[in-house]
């Protein structure tokens, strides 16, 4: 049966599975993003991405390991990422801000637009109104 989230067989093996506090949806990120806060795609909470431990690093990464007792601070991709992290965030949070505000003038657009138009009934009526009496005028 088809399951609603992508199943952890789909994620490629360097990427870190993990689960969403807020929402419980499955993710993965690279490993290189291990311990940075991110965005959950689904319930837009803040999930701390878990760090693995020095074992799971070496089955990962094989040869490419960090030297024992290398930081994770000491490898520049992390500085970087985390970086580009909080400026996606940042970007996220103004989109939604910008989308709050263009729904909020749409809904402002449409109440003109139903405005326009009852005046348009509006003035139908009463020139309707006009002409009928005047003619009306007239036949007297
Ligand atoms: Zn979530």
């Amino acid at each position: 049966m088809p399951s609603p989230t992508p199943e952890p067989e789909s994620f490629s093996d360097d990427d870190l599975l993990f689960t969403c506090p807020h929402c419980g949806k499955n993710m993965a990120i690279e490993k290189q993003g291990m311990g940075l806060t991110i965005q959950c795609p689904d319930c837009r909470g803040l999930v701390k991405v878990p760090e693995l431990s020095e074992a799971e690093l070496e089955r990962l990464g094989g040869s490419h390991a960090p030297a024992p007792g290398a930081q994770p601070e000491e490898i520049p991709h992390i500085d970087f990422l985390r970086d580009l992290c909080e400026r996606i965030q940042g970007v996220q949070k103004k989109y939604g801000e910008i989308e709050s505000r263009f729904s909020r003038q749409q809904e402002a657009v449409q109440a003109l637009q139903e405005e326009v138009h009852s005046l348009q009934e509006t003035m139908e009526t009463l020139t309707r109104q006009m002409s009928e009496s005047a003619s009306a005028a007239l036949s007297s």
